[in-house]
């Protein structure tokens, strides 16, 4: 499952740079996490990064992107493809 931040963010930019996926990023008014891209931290940690680092715990399971901790583990492995696809040489 990705995860996702809800309307109770308050903007502190804690979580954006903590993201192992580059997943987090400004939307029109809050922070938004792209489900493409967020393995609820699979790969990399133990636990989703930015949910440990959010002062006022806005960062649910989105319901809407539920996955299996197989499929998380796809999603990392094709994210980590492409950057290694599109890293400068
Ligand atoms: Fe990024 Fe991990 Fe949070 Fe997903 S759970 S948005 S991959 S920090
Ligand atoms: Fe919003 Fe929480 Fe991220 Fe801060 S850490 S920007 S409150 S989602």
């Amino acid at each position: 499952m990705a995860l996702m931040i809800t309307d109770e963010c308050i903007n502190c930019d804690v979580c954006e740079p903590e993201c192992p996926n580059d997943a987090i990023s400004m939307g029109e008014s809050i922070y938004v996490i792209d489900p493409a891209r967020c393995t609820q931290c699979v790969g990399h940690f133990g636990e989703p990064q930015c949910v440990q680092v959010c002062p006022v715990e806005c960062i649910p399971v989105d319901p809407d992107h539920v996955e299996t901790e197989a499929q998380l583990q796809q999603k990392y492995i094709q994210l980590v493809a492409l950057a290694t696809l599109h890293k400068p040489r």
